[in-house]
């Protein structure tokens, strides 16, 4: 806040000391010809000659004087508009990074409260079966979403900083999907998951990065649609492609926002309404993933709601 009132201060005080600069300068030069035209003789035989070059003088110099201020005036105003943009950028940035620390407290404390208190209870109380299978579910589910967390942040930073070697080998990307798919079923029984994979997608690949990627893409199908809906994932081949296809019927997602998903810490929303849990780095990573094996990852709109994540890989 105060960064903005200092910052529109000083350029609207650099912009008026130039326009004032211009004034004093213009009138001192008119002021030298007035000066000088009175210092003329009437009776001089190069009267006229000589009032002309007074005038084209003060001409020139207005000209100039035009000239080298507007040239100050582009200069300051490009860099004002280069700091403006930097500035926001940054605050932009800072108040990401504050969201992701906020939402990364409370996806920490979660899981490990959860799984403490139902460990606990499995511990002290002898339960039937079915009790005991539905505390240990809840207990996996949660540490599973630990696991994405913490594999997303780990994998982000290290790719960020070269630390992660990407090794590519071949791989059937067609088994890898559906065990992705199973492994979400078993984590999420209640919700309805319907595939169409074909056989035999081999790709080079980087196994545990792909895994990632169809990972966040189906947690987040999940986690943005309603439980009674379902989720459709695909996986087709064509002569020099490998299309997957992700489609949900949840909230969907605003066309103004559907480039910025993609960013570090961005989620849609503010964090103190926002009922999902996360912490924006999921699509970050399959933006990175993507890039790193050749392939384009976009959104749309699915019919009638949701969204369908399309990643095309380049064979
Ligand atoms: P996170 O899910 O941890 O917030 P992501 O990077 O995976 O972070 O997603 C960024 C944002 O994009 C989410 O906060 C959410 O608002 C939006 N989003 C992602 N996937 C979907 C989806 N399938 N449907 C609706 N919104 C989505």
């Amino acid at each position: 806040m105060v960064a903005t009132v200092v910052y529109w201060f000083l350029l609207v005080y650099i912009t008026t000391a130039l326009v004032w600069w211009f004034i004093a300068l213009q009138s001192k030069t008119h002021l030298i010809s007035v000066h000088d035209m009175m210092a003329l003789s009437p009776n001089d035989p190069s009267f006229l000659q000589k009032s002309k070059e007074i005038t084209d003088e003060e001409k020139r110099k207005t000209a100039q004087y035009i000239g080298e201020g507007a040239t100050f005036l582009v200069v300051i105003l490009i860099g004002a508009v280069f700091v403006y943009r930097a500035v926001r950028k940054q605050l932009k940035m800072t108040q990401q990074q504050q969201n992701f620390m906020m939402a990364i407290t409370h996806e920490l404390k979660t899981p490990v409260a959860v799984a403490k208190l139902n460990l606990e209870t499995l511990q002290k109380h002898k339960l039937e079966e079915s009790q005991q299978q539905k505390l240990i579910q809840a207990t996996l589910q949660e540490a599973n979403r630990l696991n994405t967390l913490t594999n997303n942040i780990l994998i982000s930073s290290q790719l960020e900083g070269g630390a992660y070697i990407i090794t590519k080998e071949d791989l059937d990307f067609s088994l890898l999907v559906s065990s992705c798919v199973k492994d979400f079923r078993r984590r999420f029984p209640q919700r309805k998951i319907a595939d169409s994979i074909e056989d035999a997608v081999d790709m080079l690949g980087d196994a545990l990065l792909l895994q990632i990627l169809v990972n966040n893409l189906l947690e987040n199908a999940i986690k943005y649609s309603p439980h009674e809906s379902v989720i459709h994932i695909s996986l087709i081949k064509t002569e020099d492609k490998a299309l997957l296809k992700i489609s949900d019927e949840g909230s969907g997602i605003p066309d103004k926002e559907k480039s910025k998903i993609f960013e570090r810490f961005y989620r849609i929303g503010n964090e103190q309404v926002r009922k999902a849990k996360g912490t924006g780095l999921g699509l970050y990573l399959c933006k990175i993933i993507v890039a790193d094996h050749n392939a384009t990852i976009s959104v749309t709109k699915n019919h009638p709601a949701g969204s369908i994540f399309a990643v095309n890989f380049h064979l």
